[in-house]
């Protein structure tokens, strides 16, 4: 193709400048540009691991900065409103470290949510201790408390909404403003909702974290992870650990990644309204002590969930209580037939896992029963299946592992 058919193409390409759209038009057209060489509307996977530097190309190593990643950062800031900038990496607890030893000078301390996904909790514990940075760990849904567990050295606050496996929630916007009147940076992990529902930037936090492994990709085939930032200073610093380090994504990771960020807004909304019929069908069994899911009536935080989430969605994750203690929550996981006894979350497939064995079984028994996490506690990633499906499955399988115990 001659040079000036190539640049009809950029032309039609989709407008650069998408901030205007809405959500769904900016999953599908954000960071999309349309191949200028071959016209392709989906761009290659560019496994070039460098570039010419005689055609003034805009890469030169693929460690430093790679098409496909771009495009997939470019996609994320769009989605992740109120984000300048994005970074990916090769998975969500890169990311996690990636801010922490970006951002942080030894002898600070973090404030976490003291229900942090195992993974956060274990890097704060045992290895940003070794970076001299110390973490407290505090139940942040009372935002009053954090004013009583602040010192001169608390430089971060993490915030996990909602948490994991309980799924209680944090005030964004009343912790954030604590926060900035001492001078410390917010971090969200918003991995759980996603930016479709909940924007926490908008919220007052400073950086958004995701593991993309979950409902960004979607498809429980990628290790990815992303964080937002709304500020260039914090962008700059992780950027640039990031290519020290050499915490990068492949291509293939990206391109399948973003892929996966085009159908969030559809995957999304069906996750949750099939797990608000789960939801409600779990509540209304006998069998079942106690629901815990955002999207409900019976949430404790049920206004919190109606001011932070889109439309006050409950997202895609449910836990319960079912009567008859860890042998029934095992004999529930054994008897589902659509929901798969697995760990991890946000595919298209519904899963269901116990806590307690599972996903918690490193945190100190004292500590998850504190926390909530108790024997008969299951956790659900309901899937987009069809609802009337995956209703029949958790009641069948309630029945079975209730059967004789009432
Ligand atoms: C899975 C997960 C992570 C870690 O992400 P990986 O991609 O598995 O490294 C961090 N935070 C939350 C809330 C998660 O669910």
């Amino acid at each position: 193709m001659t040079r000036s058919d190539s640049i009809s193409i950029i032309q039609n390409s989709p407008p650069q400048n998408t901030t205007h759209l809405e959500f769904a038009s900016l999953a599908i057209h954000a960071g999309s540009p349309h191949d200028p060489v071959t016209g392709a509307v989906i761009e290659p996977i560019s496994l070039s691991t460098t570039f010419s530097q005689r055609n003034h190309s805009q890469y030169e190593y693929s460690r430093s900065a790679n098409p496909n990643r771009d495009n997939f950062e470019a996609a994320t800031t769009a989605l992740e409103a109120g984000a300048r900038y994005s970074v990916a990496f090769a998975s969500g607890s890169a990311s996690t470290s990636m801010i922490v030893q970006a951002l942080l000078a030894p002898g600070s301390r973090i404030l976490a949510s003291n229900d942090v996904y195992g993974g956060t909790f274990r890097y704060f514990s045992n290895v940003a201790k070794a970076h001299g940075v110390t973490v407290s760990f505090e139940n942040l849904r009372d935002p009053e408390l954090i004013r009583d567990n602040w010192n001169d050295n608390t430089k971060m606050v993490w915030i996990e909404s909602p948490s994991n496996p309980t799924l209680s929630l944090v005030d964004i916007a009343a912790i954030s403003e604590i926060a900035h009147q001492r001078g410390a940076i917010v971090v969200a992990d918003n991995t759980f909702l996603s930016p479709y529902l909940s924007n926490p930037i908008l919220l007052g936090a400073d950086i958004v974290s995701h593991s993309v492994t979950k409902y960004i990709n979607g498809h429980s085939d990628v290790i990815m992870g992303v964080a937002s930032f709304a500020h260039t200073r914090h962008f700059e610093k992780v950027k640039f650990l990031q290519n020290a380090i050499g915490a990068v994504p492949s291509p293939f990771d990206c391109f399948l990644a973003h892929r996966g960020l085009k159908t969030l807004h559809l995957r999304m909304k069906a996750c949750c309204d099939n797990a608000l019929a789960v939801a409600e069908a779990l509540e209304s069994h006998p069998a079942v002590t106690k629901v815990l899911y955002p999207g409900l009536a019976s949430h404790p935080q049920r206004n919190l969930a109606q001011k932070q989430h889109r439309k006050g969605l409950g997202g895609g994750m449910v836990s319960f209580r079912i009567h008859g203690g860890y042998d029934a929550a095992q004999k529930f996981c054994r008897s589902t037939k659509l929901f798969t006894l697995a760990e991890s979350l946000g595919g298209i497939e519904s899963l269901c896992e116990i806590p307690w064995s599972m996903t918690h079984a490193a945190i100190d028994e004292t500590m998850r029963i504190e926390f909530g996490v108790t024997e008969n506690l299951v956790r659900l990633s309901v899937g987009c299946e069809d609802a009337e499906d995956l209703v029949k499955d958790v009641i069948q399988a309630v029945e079975k592992a209730t059967m004789g115990g009432m």
